[in-house]
Parts: structure tokens; sequence; C-alpha cells
């Protein structure tokens, strides 16, 4: 089956048990994706809803040949740590030490976002990692626009899943594919975008870094405005209103 082809066959089949199990859909959430002459276009309407698990949509990936990076890769890179975490880091997708592991940012840059995460008081078991592809690209090459069309979709779901307060996209290719534009990640660091309601900040990549370290400084002051955004709300009263699901006190 064509890749696309099979997406929509996996999306219809999702639709199909959560209308089966007679589970309302809370939300419902469109995947953009861009068509010919650069324009974004739905690529599919997901169902969303508190059914939604980390565990259900690594099932439903399975063992993904989407595309061709399945051909070449060791091991899938899902992503990994708390399924309820507050703060997701997106990064881009799995390198060699990655591919060997099948864990997210486990080389070089890895250890790097590791020491990040640790200076903001928090340890890499509190958030949750991930990446836009979950297979390496040989040579650790840029991601091509197919093999994102194809993959994102699962991203999609697995924040959907945990619905954090913020994330962090790391690097060009996450920025800009989880805020649909083209504009440098020099341009889209440094404030708060939306996704989904969903503050989100961009930042250097630690690959970036680990060749540029005077960009240490503006990667602190990101990670230090993610750190205020998480303190601020912690100790608010949730709104009172009946129906009203106090949910970690996310910000909207
Ligand atoms: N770079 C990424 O973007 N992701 C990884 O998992 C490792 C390196």
């Amino acid at each position: 089956m064509e890749p696309e082809r099979e997406i929509l066959a996996g999306i219809l089949k999702d639709l199909k048990s959560q209308l089966l199990a007679g589970k309302e859909e809370s939300r419902r959430l469109t995947v953009f994706t861009r068509g010919g002459g650069g324009r974004e276009e739905p690529l599919a309407t997901a169902a969303a809803g508190p059914s939604l698990t980390l565990a259900g949509v690594r099932e439903e990936l399975g063992d993904c040949r989407r595309c061709e990076l399945a051909d070449r890769r060791r091991n899938l890179v899902f992503g990994e740590g708390d399924e309820k975490a507050e703060l997701v880091f997106v990064g881009e997708a799995p390198g060699e030490d990655e591919d060997r592991q099948g864990r997210p940012f486990v080389g070089r840059a890895g250890q790097l976002l590791t020491r990040i995460i640790e200076a903001m008081g928090l340890s890499r078991e509190d958030v949750y990692i991930c990446n836009i592809l979950k297979c390496r690209p040989p040579g650790n090459r840029n991601p091509r626009p197919e093999e994102i069309r194809v993959c994102e979709p699962f991203l999609v779901k697995q924040l959907q899943a945990i619905r954090p307060r913020v994330i962090c996209a790391l690097g060009t290719f996450s920025a800009q594919t989880l805020l649909k534009v083209s504009d440098p990640i020099s341009r889209l660091r440094g404030r708060f975008h939306a996704y989904e309601g969903i503050p989100l900040m961009p930042t250097f990549h630690p690959a970036y870094l680990l060749r540029n370290p005077g960009s240490k400084k503006q990667v602190w002051e990101d990670v230090q405005a993610i750190m205020k955004r998480l303190a601020e709300g912690r100790d608010e009263v949730p709104p009172a209103a009946a129906g009203d699901v106090p949910d970690k006190g996310r910000a909207t």
C-alpha cells in the first residue's frame, strides 16, 4: 500500500475502534501537510480524545514501514519519559547512537540535552523526549518532506496523549514542522509560540550548540523562560466553573 493510503487506513481504523468503543471524541485535530505549490492542506483529521495513550500510539506505529527509512534502521526510536510530562522536548531524528539503542538523544547531543534538563532542575524521567522522525536518516541527512509527512501524525498523537504544559522544539526541523512556518530557528527562538493551544518554545538544537558553544547563553534564556512558564500556574487555584477539569494548570 502507498504510504499515504496506509496512514489514512490507520487513521480510519483508529476512528472506527473509537466509535465502536462508544468513546466520545473530545477534540478533533487536523494534520497539515504542504501540498502542490507549497500550500498547506489537511492530510487527515485524526480522532483525539482522552482515550489516546502513548502505548496505543506505539502499537499503531508498529513495525513501521511507511517510508524508506525503515529499510536501513536498526531500531525505531519512539520516544521516552513521563507519559504525564509537563514538558516535552521534540528533536529532529535519531542519529547513529539513538538508532543503535532505540532511545532518543543518547549520543553527544543527547548528553548535552540531558545536562540542559538537569540545569533546569529536572531529570530525563520528569520530561518526555521524542523526535519528528522515528527512524534515522542515512548519514544523518536532513529529514525529507515525505518522511516528515508520514511520520508526523504519530508525533501529533504522542503530543495529544501527553498534553504537556510546554513543548520545547529543538532546532529548525522541529520548530518549522510543529509551527508550520519556514522562518529560521534564529528568528523563531526566544519567544513562545502556540501549538494546539500549548506554549511552544523553539530553541537551538543541542548538536548546533556543540558546534557553536557561543549560543549556549541564548538556549539558557529560552529554557529559563520555560521554567518560569512551568512555575506559573502551579500555585494557582484552578477555575471553579462546573465541569472544569483542572488539567495540570495548562496555559491556553
Ligand atoms: N538529534 C535529534 O534530533 N534527535 C535525537 O534523538 C538525537 C540527535
